[in-house]
């Protein structure tokens, strides 16, 4: 399963954002979530058409797709280090498919700061050292395994990863990280099993208090221009806040509290829908009587492929695809309507399904 770790400074927020997560399923029907280790969860993703293929198809069940969201703690300063449980946490967000890192931008004199004062981009910038770090060891390792042997031969491949590999180091040495160097496709492709910790997509999400959810302060200023050359999404969340707002009873009252703070939309479902964009995941829809269904795959993927995100099978023996567009099926309401309309196309092997497609594979068993 895909998976977003939390990465952050201790005080931050990380695991009050965690338990807002987790307690998003008591905000709406929609929202299951479990948890399936202390610090992982499954979160499904909000996405309305689900609702309105629900309402023309009147399905059985609905099932949502789902992220999983893992709370890394401890990250600290020296970890790469093996400074408290450091490498352990770094082992851990190596797993990890995109980063959510929390910056505290809230001013409380009664949550004490690591280092003493409230300065989220110094935070950040303590956070990206430490995997600033560990990448160039793995960088130096690689470099020592394979530079004589790219040097000695005529491997174009080789010769092309132990000029990147230079690259990245000097990157790291200047404090930059390893998604602030540009590849070609050769380039990513020879690179592609470094599995560099700095090159996760990521992003910033601002924990403030609830006044500054809005319209931000002056921490959240300060990392917008601190990371204004990186094409992050920055979020802005109040976490605690988010989380009383999770502890009351019903739907409209959470609604109630959302719109009193300025909000139409809780910042967790926000996130959620961030963090799916940002593991560059795109939706597909089956719409059977039994079973309405929503679909993770990765953009750019082919039909077969796509097929094989429910079963390796219909990959294996796919045969074509008979593909709706979602506004063509709400427009006309049923698939029935769609194929008399002729708006249903055949495709083969080749078509790149496309965000909130309507599948309907053939395949041989
Ligand atoms: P973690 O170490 O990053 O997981 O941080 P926690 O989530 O445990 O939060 C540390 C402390 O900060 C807790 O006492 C939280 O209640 C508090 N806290 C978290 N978010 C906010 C916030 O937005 N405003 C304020 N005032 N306190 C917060």
């Amino acid at each position: 399963a895909l998976q977003c770790g939390i990465v952050g400074l201790p005080n931050v927020g990380k695991s009050t954002l965690f338990n807002c997560l987790s307690n998003a399923k008591a905000q709406s029907a929609n929202f299951p979530f479990c948890t399936i280790e202390p610090n992982v969860g499954v979160i499904t993703v909000p996405d309305e058409r689900l609702v309105k293929l629900e309402e023309l198809v009147k399905p059985q069940r609905v099932v949502p797709t789902t992220v999983e969201i893992v709370d890394i703690a401890g990250l600290v300063k020296g970890a790469s280090k093996g400074e408290g449980l450091g490498n352990k946490f770094l082992a851990n967000i190596r797993e990890t498919d995109a980063i959510i890192h929390v910056l505290r931008c809230f001013d409380d004199d009664n949550v004490t700061h690591v280092d003493g004062s409230i300065d989220p981009v110094r935070d950040k910038e303590i956070i990206d050292l430490e995997l600033q770090f560990k990448d160039l060891e793995t960088v130096e390792a690689r470099l020592q395994k394979t530079e004589k042997a790219a040097k000695a031969s005529k491997d174009q491949d080789a010769k092309k990863l132990v000029e990147v590999l230079y690259r990245y180091k000097e990157a790291f040495e200047n404090g930059k990280s390893a998604r602030t160097v540009e590849l070609t496709e050769h380039e990513q492709k020879v690179t592609k099993d470094l599995y560099l910790l700095t090159n996760k997509p990521v992003m910033y999400v601002c924990n403030v208090d609830e006044s500054s959810v809005v319209d931000g302060n002056q921490h959240v200023e300060a990392v917008r221009e601190a990371v204004k050359d990186e094409n992050a999404e920055i979020l802005i969340i109040a976490a605690k806040t988010e989380s009383e707002i999770a502890e009351l009873e019903t739907f409209e009252e959470r609604q109630e509290f959302l719109e009193d703070m300025g909000l139409k939309e809780s910042g967790v479902s926000k996130l959620i829908r961030s963090a799916y964009k940002l593991l560059n995941l795109q939706t597909y829809f089956t719409a059977g009587v039994k079973e309405v269904r929503a679909w993770t795959f990765h953009k750019g993927f082919c039909a077969p492929q796509a097929a094989g995100v429910i079963h390796t099978d219909f990959e294996k023996g796919f045969i074509r695809a008979e593909v709706i567009k979602y506004d063509t099926f709400v427009e006309l309401g049923s698939e029935l309507a769609c194929k008399e309309a002729g708006k249903m196309s055949v495709e083969g092997k080749e078509y790149v399904v496309q965000d909130g497609d309507i599948m309907h594979f053939r395949f041989n068993v």
